[in-house]
């Protein structure tokens, strides 16, 4: 089936290109069309010509319709969540949270259309009121990546929505599906022609054309370091509003005192869910001196069992590598670990024999005593290599845990809850857990990082509202 553009309320055609799943190359998911410079430019002018009437609704009429689209992907979950399984390999009940969060998240913004507080304050002055409403910014490109294909564009295109804003989507080129059947779903709910348009196609080309078209204010961007330092030069040039999430190298510190077993579990599952492609993924332990030999043991023996394949397949833990270039990215990383500190504890391989010769698998890998200049243990990999670090104590893990220039994540186990306060407040990073997972957020709460990691206001949760509105104060004398 061929996917097709969005753009003034139109499905428009063109060239196409494949979306074929990881876990099974000889499957064609789809053929998307492939989106040029043109038609970003014209979905640019649909969405500004739809912004005065859309931006005028009141805001709990746009929430309607959110509730609507909600409505519409909660009746397609499974399609839609096979679809994501198909295209971007994580396993089945992961595809199906990840859609369950997209429809909460949708929900979540349509009440805000309710809500959607400005602020008021008493005037020093007699008989002046004001206040300061919220109001749109404009059309608004909204750039997201292949991990999270469909809660990330819904994190994005809610706020943006309920907000007032008019949208322009571009998304990941290797698992664009679920972000369509997002629109598609705006399409069925009846948004009004031009608020919502999408264009698929090669990211240097169409990002070019978005910061290149006059009608967009601001650009939303989840993604790599490179390409969000790519997209900020060129967009601060147009002083246009941008927000960028981007890598993590998330530390999970490990303490003697902590609950062994759910230490253990913790660190597998942040490491390795999802085929380490979380960027809240842990990719460094961190862990104190005392308990460090018999924990890297544990995390060795929990790993062993863990089951990587097709992710259609009841029963698989971890799907493949998301493409080609990342399953090389994993291999490259995995043979610098090799020159650094020796064969890793478990893994190092691709997958290959049966059914793994048709996708991009590789084994979880682990790396034991690494030590914190290593380049395992500082650049992001964004696959499922882990790097094991010793620490003395709790002071030199924090110290360990912050030697790095990214902070999107962070995660501590223990369960001496002087050390946990000492953690929430020295931590450089922009999402912590405590006792649980690095990864697995929810969308009512900000989400986004520090230093290198993200520029910015943060996303989600009413924090949300503030890329996607700008204030109007007004002072009125009675
Ligand atoms: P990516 O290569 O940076 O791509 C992200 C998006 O940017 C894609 O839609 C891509 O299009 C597009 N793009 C590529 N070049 C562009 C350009 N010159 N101008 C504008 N857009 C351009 O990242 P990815 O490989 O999809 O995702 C993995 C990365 O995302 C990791 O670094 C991960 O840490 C990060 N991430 C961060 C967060 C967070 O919230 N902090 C969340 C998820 C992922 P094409 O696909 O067509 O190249």
């Amino acid at each position: 089936m061929v996917f097709q553009n969005y753009i003034n309320g139109e499905w428009v055609s063109g060239p196409t290109f494949d979306n074929r799943n990881p876990a099974n190359t000889d499957e064609v998911v789809g053929q998307m069309v492939k989106g040029s410079a043109a038609d970003i430019a014209a979905a640019a002018d649909a969405a500004d010509k739809a912004f005065g009437a859309w931006s005028t609704l009141p805001a709990p009429t746009r929430g309607n319709y959110l509730y609507k689209v909600a409505d519409i992907l909660d009746r397609k979950f499974d399609e839609i969540s096979a679809d994501m399984t198909r295209e971007e390999g994580k396993t089945l009940p992961e595809a199906k949270g990840e859609v369950r969060r997209a429809i909460n998240i949708f929900r979540y913004f349509a009440g805000e259309g309710s809500r959607m507080f400005g602020i008021q304050a008493p005037s020093e002055r007699d008989r002046v009121h004001m206040f300061a409403l919220r109001k749109p910014i404009g059309v608004v490109g909204l750039v997201t990546p292949w991990n999270f294909p469909s809660a990330i564009p819904a994190w994005k295109m809610a706020p943006a929505l309920i907000c007032g804003n008019t949208i322009v989507v571009k998304p990941a080129s290797v698992a664009p599906l679920s972000a369509w059947r997002i629109v598609e779903a705006c399409h069925e709910a009846g948004i009004p022609k031009g608020v919502v348009n999408y264009v698929a196609g090669s990211g240097g080309e169409l990002g070019q054309a978005l910061v290149d078209a006059k009608p967009l204010k601001a650009i939303s961007f989840t993604g790599s370091c490179g390409v969000g330092e790519w997209l900020h030069e060129r967009a601060s040039k147009r002083r246009m509003r941008i927000q960028l999430e981007m890598g993590g190298k998330n530390p999970t510190i490990v303490l003697a005192d902590c609950d062994f077993k759910s230490a253990v579990e913790n660190t597998v599952n942040a490491s390795f869910f999802s085929t380490g492609q979380k960027c809240t993924a842990t990719s460094r332990a961190i862990v104190e001196d005392a308990i460090y030999d018999k924990f890297v043991e544990a995390l060795v023996e929990r790993t062993a069992k863990l089951k990587v394949g097709d992710g259609m397949q009841p029963g698989i833990d971890i799907g493949p590598a998301v493409d080609q270039g990342q399953l090389d990215t994993d291999l490259e990383y995995i043979e610098i670990g090799r020159k650094e500190c020796g064969e890793p504890r478990i893994g190092g391989n691709r997958l290959t024999g049966g059914a793994y010769d048709k996708g991009y698998f590789v084994e979880p890998t682990i790396f034991a005593d690494v030590t914190e200049n290593m380049r395992i243990a500082r650049e992001e990999i964004f696959g499922p290599v882990l790097a094991v670090i010793r620490a003395s104590d709790f002071e030199d893990a924090m110290r360990i845990a912050n030697n790095v220039p990214l902070g999107l994540s962070a995660s501590v186990q223990t369960t001496n809850v002087s050390r946990v306060f000492e953690f929430i407040y020295r931590m450089e990073a922009g999402l912590l857990t405590v006792n649980l997972p690095s990864a697995g957020v929810e969308y009512q709460l900000p989400f986004g990082g520090t230093k290198d990691s993200s520029f910015g206001p943060k996303e989600q949760g009413p924090a949300a509202l503030e890329f996607y509105s700008d204030y109007k104060t007004v002072y009125l004398k009675y």
